[in-house]
């Protein structure tokens, strides 16, 4: 393939890792920095003795890479040791030699690397999801039901296996152009949306198949993390038939508590509820739940938001007795909040065309009137 790298291009090739600032985001991972510290297997703080020029942050402990030597600083963190609120350690990843590891295992790496002699009792407690250090784990029950292991905690984004080479990053760009996507750029860097060659449904790169997609992250708001992502196939000219158009990964459990857009939203406009990632792209502060229905989980995600108007616009074809349901749980978990639905039926005589046929700048006027309550 040939491709003109135009001058923009090049500056968005540039700019792509710049991290999105948001002062909800500050707020959420500074308490977030304190509970993970006080609730951390306590070996781990001498992990962060032994790592050379260490420093606690949101997600957890950040420094030189001890596999690679890779230097880290705050806000360019290269090596990450992550944590949940709750203390769990998570895994760990360098972003550039790739090297991760998780579990007692991945553990006892990293120690060995970091020359230090620590027992098998002890890593293995290190390695435990339990807040009690050492007791049993209360969570295991409900964990051994879930299909995944990888549903069980957050994932690192973005996944170490992607491959985002400029060639896909400029066809990914210029496949979200063709949908009409508005400010592509900016949209990129706020969402951490991403580019690979390949995918892997598994998060651990050990399944890798040649699959040209688009990638975005699926989060909670509650915790501010990262649990899955969906995919988008770029290039449906060259498309088998046998190949999906969209992979997300894995497992059941981060779909129904997780949304893309969730991290991005600001709290003070109306939030907006749509279908697909698309939609989302197309729709002024927006949250993509995946599909046509709502869980209670993803609902409880939204109220712990405390938005003051939620405004339903999933696609025409959902008759609004469908979600009136979800309409009125939000209102009853959310006291005097507003809760709207956009009436397709009405709106401009034209019922069809999703979010993402509408266009940016209709959904706009759309959501403005559904506010004013005219159609
Ligand atoms: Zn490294």
């Amino acid at each position: 393939m040939i491709i003109d790298i135009s001058l923009l291009a090049q500056k968005i090739l540039n700019k792509r890792y710049i991290k999105p600032k948001n002062k909800r985001h500050v707020r959420l991972f500074m308490s977030n920095k304190d509970n993970i510290f006080r609730n951390i297997h306590p070996m781990w703080k001498e992990i962060a003795r032994s790592l050379r020029r260490s420093f606690w942050m949101h997600k957890g402990l950040s420094g030189e890479c001890p596999f690679c030597h890779a230097q880290s600083e705050p806000g360019k963190e290269r090596f990450l040791i992550r944590f949940s609120s709750n203390g769990s350690f998570l895994g760990y990843n360098c972003f550039i030699c790739t090297k991760w590891g998780k579990g007692s295992r991945g553990i006892k790496d990293l120690v060995t690397n970091l020359g230090l002699k620590i027992s098998f009792f002890d890593i293995n407690s290190m390695a435990s999801n339990d807040d009690s250090l050492g007791g049993h784990n209360k969570t295991k029950s409900i964990e051994n039901n879930l299909d995944d292991e990888d549903d069980l905690s957050p994932i690192y984004w973005p996944p170490p296996w992607i491959n985002e080479t400029d060639d896909i990053f400029l066809e990914g760009f210029n496949y979200l152009e063709k949908r009409g996507i508005l400010n592509i750029a900016n949209k990129i860097d706020m969402y951490g949306l991403k580019f690979s060659t390949v995918i892997d449904q598994k998060n651990s790169g050990s399944n890798l198949r040649k699959y040209p997609c688009i990638l975005a992250p699926f989060a909670k708001a509650t915790d501010n993390e990262v649990w899955g992502w969906t995919s988008r196939r770029l290039n449906d000219v060259g498309r088998p038939s046998n190949e999906p158009k969209s992979i997300a990964k894995s497992g059941r459990g981060w779909k129904s508590t997780s949304m893309f857009g969730v991290r991005e939203l600001d709290i003070n406009k109306p939030i907006v509820i749509v279908e697909g990632l698309f939609s989302s792209l197309s729709t002024p502060n927006s949250v993509a739940i995946g599909g046509k229905q709502i869980s209670e989980a993803q609902l409880n995600e939204l109220a712990s938001l405390e938005s003051g108007l939620y405004i339903f616009a999933l696609d025409p074809d959902v008759k609004p007795s469908v979600y009136a349901n979800s309409i009125y749980q939000l209102r009853q978990k959310v006291p005097g909040t507003k809760v709207l639905n956009v009436n397709w039926e009405y709106y401009g005589g034209v019922e069809r065309g999703d979010p993402n046929d509408r266009g940016e700048e209709e959904m706009k006027k759309i959501i403005v009137d559904t506010m004013k309550g005219k159609y």
